[in-house]
């Protein structure tokens, strides 16, 4: 079965239109079809899984449309499925999947309905997509709506049924109407990049495992955990990264074997884990469900196979075999996948919010749910260093794990309470202020009902420091810069909140972050005016602020998102199978490095850092010649390819 993501072409995905269709089995609804986009779409990456970021704030220009006949769908009834406050509403669903980071707005309309009802002349013998999104247009045009004031556009006629959606995409054009807001969910699914997920059924079972996927059979379009799988629960976690609502606190890859904890989909903490698999660009995924109330359906971890490039294709694994209904696919506590690959994921525990899952890779036997928990790291404040009041604790420990900082021998004088990310790292300020002299600590954790032993005691001394100016290193006077520069900067009290403003306008914050453990800081800047700009700094901490630094004057300029010179490794080196490779873009630039002529071949990303210098670490070559290319995008603008960098591959 592990051929049927093989011959799942990212190529074809990305670079060939494709028309999918399927029977919609929802809400008696109609036949749904996709139409994949063929032009080009700006990827991006994060831990090398592609992501095309949806964020912000996206205009819906919203066309419910009647015949010369008079036949319509009911403009009000569609209006109230895409926008109403109602929880069922795709703006309200896609507002929680994503937990605000992605805001559906309906353009303002002269009759003040927040959509256009015009008549679209004589009903054609069947409704086609570009017809429609023609005809919706020009009506919006003679409204004096351009396809400038608008990012998507979603067009409703009483025609044959059905609905058709780019994948990925901004338009959708139903042609009827749905009894609920499910399918502007299902094709809302589709314009963020998701293609119809199937789910492995009848995998071999072996008292509480389940083996995967060699033996399974696969049901087509079956998902109950996505409305573009037929479900009823919000957008998956794949769905989620692929559209840039999650970062490296939030989703991790799984290399090394151990525990892991995992949030509940939308809770605060680790929301996906995933595990490469040995083919390009496929995937494992993890996700947690809790069970929700009134609900006979446990929690569970969901895991998918997916394929990532140009569009997410899922296969979801149905964990309970058995279950006809196939609507309870959730690992459910004590259940334990075997992959074919050798990864092994066991269910050790399931709380409300939380599970705890351990994962073996790399043919490592699964860690036992019940082994003792290592002690977290403690990295600050360090060893006998001077700090303040309220130090900022920071470590590793397991990824999701609780972490308590007491006061060495005094486990009763909790300082302070925190949760490792999906990474495992950690980072609280004391909630209480420490009295100046010595003063040690001691953390432990806590996961899926297990305690850690105390850490040793971390030795430091309270003093009463100044709360001085923070310093601008980068960018420097009269530098040049593009209008979302980095600021880089140094001097802040560790945990101290620090704020950037145009200098004499202590009111106009041009970006504000939290100093790190060492007291640097780095923040992008909101987008500045061309010309001349000058900023000043200060940091606050405890309420208190500290006076702002001197100005730092520089030239803003729309500078070129030109090829990205690859510096490393040289033409005709000679590299190992995992290169680094590096060169320079524009500050804060996202860059993709690929196979040379094989655009979706995603070898590695990175961002450029404050100075433009950027690294990444390539994943696994094959021996001998390769050639790769780079390119970075920047404020929405993607460079070319560079040139060709041609290199030899060894194992010595
Ligand atoms: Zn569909």
């Amino acid at each position: 079965m592990r051929k049927t993501l093989l011959t799942l072409s990212i190529f074809s995905a990305l670079f060939s239109p494709r028309l999918f269709s399927a029977e919609f089995q929802r809400n008696n609804l109609v036949s749904d079809e996709v139409i994949t986009q063929s032009n080009n779409e700006i990827l991006n990456t994060i831990y090398d899984i592609p992501v095309r970021p949806v964020t912000g704030t996206k205009r819906v220009l919203l066309v419910v449309a009647k015949w010369s006949d008079g036949s319509t769908t009911d403009p009000d009834v569609q209006w109230q499925q895409v926008f109403s406050s109602s929880p069922s509403s795709l703006r309200s669903f896609v507002k929680n999947s994503s937990q605000h980071k992605l805001l559906l707005e309906p353009v303002k309309t002269a009759n003040g309905k927040q959509m256009l009802t015009p008549d679209f002349g004589n009903k054609p013998a069947s409704c086609g997509m570009s017809d429609m999104l023609t005809r919706a247009k020009a009506s919006a045009a003679a409204e004096g709506i351009t396809p400038a004031d608008y990012d998507y556009l979603f067009v409703a006629v009483k025609c044959q049924g059905g609905a058709l959606a780019n994948v990925p995409g901004q338009n959708i054009v139903l042609f009827g109407q749905g009894s609920s807001s499910h399918v502007w969910l299902h094709e809302f699914g589709h314009n963020l990049g998701t293609s119809h997920p199937d789910m492995y059924v009848n995998c071999p079972t072996n008292g509480d495992r389940v083996e995967t996927p060699e033996k399974c059979d696969v049901k087509t379009i079956k998902d109950p955990g996505d409305p573009v799988g037929g479900g009823k629960s919000p957008y998956p976690a794949i769905t989620r990264a692929f559209a840039g609502w999650f970062d490296n606190s939030t989703m991790a890859e799984i290399t090394k074997s151990g525990r892991y904890g995992i949030s509940s989909l939308g809770e605060p903490g680790p929301q996906l884990y995933f595990i490469k698999l040995p083919q390009q660009n496929n995937y494992m995924t993890l996700e947690y469900r809790k069970q929700v109330s009134g609900q006979s359906a446990s929690g569970g971890i969901w895991v998918r196979y997916s394929t990532i490039g140009g569009i997410v294709k899922s296969t979801l694994v149905n964990g309970s075999p058995n279950d006809a209904s196939l609507n309870n696919p959730q690992l459910v506590q004590g259940k334990t996948l075997i992959d074919a690959d050798g990864i092994i994921i066991k269910v050790c525990s399931i709380n409300l919010n939380s599970a705890v899952v351990s994962v073996a890779v790399n043919g490592d036997p699964v860690i036992d749910c019940a082994a003792s928990v290592e002690t977290p790291m403690i990295e600050s404040p360090e060893k006998n260093i001077k700090v303040t009041y309220k130090p900022l604790f920071s470590g590793t420990a397991i990824p999701g794990a609780e972490i308590n900082i007491v006061k060495s021998h005094s486990p009763g004088t909790l300082l302070a309470k925190t949760t490792a990310d999906s990474n495992g790292s950690w980072s609280v300020l004391s909630s209480i202020a420490l009295p100046l002299g010595k003063y040690s600590v001691s953390a432990r954790q806590l996961i899926g009902g297990k305690h850690s032993s105390w850490s040793a005691n971390q030795p430091f001394v309270v003093e009463d420091l100044s709360l001085n100016s923070p310093t601008i290193v980068i960018p420097g006077k009269n530098d040049e810069t593009t209008p979302l520069p980095i600021f880089q900067g140094s001097g802040a009290l560790p945990g101290a909140e620090v704020f950037i403003a145009k200098s004499y306008h202590p009111s106009f914050i041009v970006a504000s972050t939290v100093a790190d453990a060492k007291g640097n800081w780095q923040v992008a800047s909101s987008r500045l005016p061309l010309g001349r700009f000058s900023v000043s700094v200060r940091q606050k901490f405890d309420g208190k602020s500290s006076a702002w630094s001197e100005n730092i004057a520089f030239t803003v300029e729309s500078l070129p998102v030109s090829q990205t010179p690859i510096f490393s490794p040289q033409e005709n080196a000679t590299t190992g199978r995992m290169p680094e490779v590096t060169g320079t873009a524009l500050p804060g630039a996202r860059v993709i490095i690929v196979k040379s002529g094989s655009p979706a071949t995603v070898l590695g990303s990175a961002t450029a850092d404050a100075n433009g210098a950027w690294s990444s670490k390539l994943t696994t070559l094959p021996l001998g010649a390769y050639s790769i290319s780079a390119r970075q995008t920047f404020d929405g603008k993607t460079s070319s390819w560079s040139v060709n960098r041609k290199f030899y591959v060894s194992d010595k």
